[in-house]
């Protein structure tokens, strides 16, 4: 077991950084030992620090670094189920079970995310309204909990633990293993569909025609108001069928093309992206794709990861690092909705450079899972300081009334009154997670501020 050493820790969006004592135990049994070596402090894990605000990071308490713990454990062949240790990465299942033709039905828009991370904040895909969550594909989980006893646990065997650990931000104990069922697919490629959206009911009636396809996602412009307000480019796929292949030179192509911007090295400077540069950025990005469908068959990285092309693109927003806002609010017929949130982010001239917009499907998970019925929207904002933060206030305000709610696992600064009306179940949560760990062991510093922890009111 290793010693605890003071490191800066933050997460994908820079903000905030806090100090901890970390350890980067090797096996599961260093985990235990990790876990009885905390004098005292309070608890937390951490994955590949892919999520954006203060979900990951605990200050003044001592966070295990599961990286290490990155084993696949049993696979069946005649299933596609496969048990591996927390720390494995997206990357590492796809890369080790698609040449047996497997791959997970649902992937985030990274492939740098730990199993553990995936389940703790019970993450989506491009394929939420056909397949649910991560955790839909999920047997079972063996969690360290705070009396330091490992227990397995699954939709059928301890679900209260199961359900509350699934978005549970890592505040019920270190989940240590993790089963799931991938899925069959005959090879890497994809079948895709790239549709220009006119604007935002175009965006509507675009999706609404495309649910027999797995995969859905849309870039959409929040620079633009006026008759182009919510215009963009709908990228929907399925997985491609047998002999059906595309280049097979493409991501090395792909590799070239972007081999100029392949690492951001140092951080971007405060004027990088602007009002100015963020609307040329959208304007072009927009205009490159012609009016109407381009089909076309691509490799899944590029279709599903297309960001991690770019080593460490979040450092391009600069020192002060950037605040990635996910809201979702349910469906109403006139989109009246999300019609106010782009006019209020249009408004602020603020622009977020890179902005997706999907429809989730009907799964819900209760507790403090994200994904609900509706819409939902990802926003990168720049830090510009109290600007940036009376907007998200504003679009609190929205997102509430509407009945909607924030992604945790982006979030770094929604206030605890907000995070109540959002999440209505978050009581019946917490007695679960009380339960397990009455004496609060497992911290983080968004649970603290949002009163998730042990004792916290
Ligand atoms: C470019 C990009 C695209 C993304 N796209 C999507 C997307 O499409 N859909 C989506 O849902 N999310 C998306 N995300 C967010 C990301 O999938 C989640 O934040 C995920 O939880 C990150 O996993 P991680 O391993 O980095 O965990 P971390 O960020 O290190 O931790 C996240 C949470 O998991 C907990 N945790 C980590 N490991 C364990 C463990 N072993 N036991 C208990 N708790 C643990 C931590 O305590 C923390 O609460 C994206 C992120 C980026 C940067």
């Amino acid at each position: 077991m290793d010693t605890w050493v003071k490191r800066e820790l933050h997460g994908w969006g820079r903000y905030p950084r806090l100090e901890a004592e970390v350890a980067r135990p090797e096996r599961l049994r260093d985990v235990q030992a990790a876990l009885a070596d905390r004098g005292g402090l309070p608890v937390l894990a951490h994955g590949l620090g892919r999520s954006y605000g203060d979900v990951a990071l605990l200050e003044n308490g001592r966070v295990i670094l599961t990286r290490r713990l990155d084993r696949m454990l049993e696979f069946d062949p005649a299933t596609g189920r496969v048990k591996a240790e927390a720390g494995v990465s997206i990357q590492e299942l796809v890369e080790t079970f698609l040449p047996h033709g497997f791959f997970p039905a649902v992937v985030p828009g990274t492939w740098f995310v730990t199993l553990g991370g995936a389940v703790a904040n019970d993450i989506h895909g491009k394929s939420h309204h056909v397949d649910g969550t991560f955790c839909d594909h999920i047997s079972q989980l063996e969690i360290l909990t705070a009396s330091g006893e490992i227990v397995a646990c699954g939709p059928d065997l301890e679900p209260e633990l199961f359900w509350a650990t699934v978005g549970g931000l890592g505040l019920t104990g270190v989940i240590l293993t993790v089963e799931l069922t991938l899925r069959p697919v005959a090879g890497p490629w994809i079948v895709q569909e790239a549709v220009r959206t006119e604007d935002l009911d175009d965006f509507f009636r675009v999706s609404a025609e495309s649910a027999d396809f797995s995969h859905t996602v849309t870039w959409i412009d929040c620079v633009t108001g006026g008759k182009g307000l919510g215009r963009g480019i709908m990228m929907r796929g399925r997985h491609a069928p047998p002999g059906v292949e595309g280049d097979p030179g493409m991501v090395g192509k792909a590799i070239d093309a972007l081999s100029p911007l392949m690492h951001v090295p140092v951080d971007g400077p405060s004027w990088l992206l602007n009002k100015a540069t963020i609307r040329l950025f959208n304007e072009a990005y927009f205009r490159k794709q012609p009016r109407g469908q381009v089909d076309s068959v691509i490799h899944y990285i590029p279709f599903f990861f297309p960001l991690d092309f770019v080593k460490d693109w979040n450092r391009i927003y600069g020192k002060r690092g950037f605040l990635q806002y996910q809201l979702v609010v349910p469906p109403d017929p006139d989109h009246r909705v999300m019609r106010e949130v782009l006019s209020a982010i249009t408004a602020t001239g603020m622009g977020s450079f890179l902005s997706v917009i999907k429809e989730f499907g009907d799964q819900v998970h209760g507790g403090l899972s994200f994904p609900r019925p509706g819409t939902t929207l990802a926003l990168d904002f720049a830090h510009s300081g109290q600007p940036l933060f009376d907007l998200c206030d504003r679009l609190d305000d929205i997102v509430s009334d509407a009945g909607g709610r924030v992604y945790l696992g982006k979030d770094a600064r929604l206030s605890r009154a907000h995070f109540r009306r959002q999440y209505p179940e978050w009581e019946a949560w917490k007695a679960v997670r009380d339960a397990w760990d009455p004496q609060g062991v497992f911290q983080s510093a968004m649970g603290q501020r949002l009163g998730l922890c042990g004792g916290s009111k």
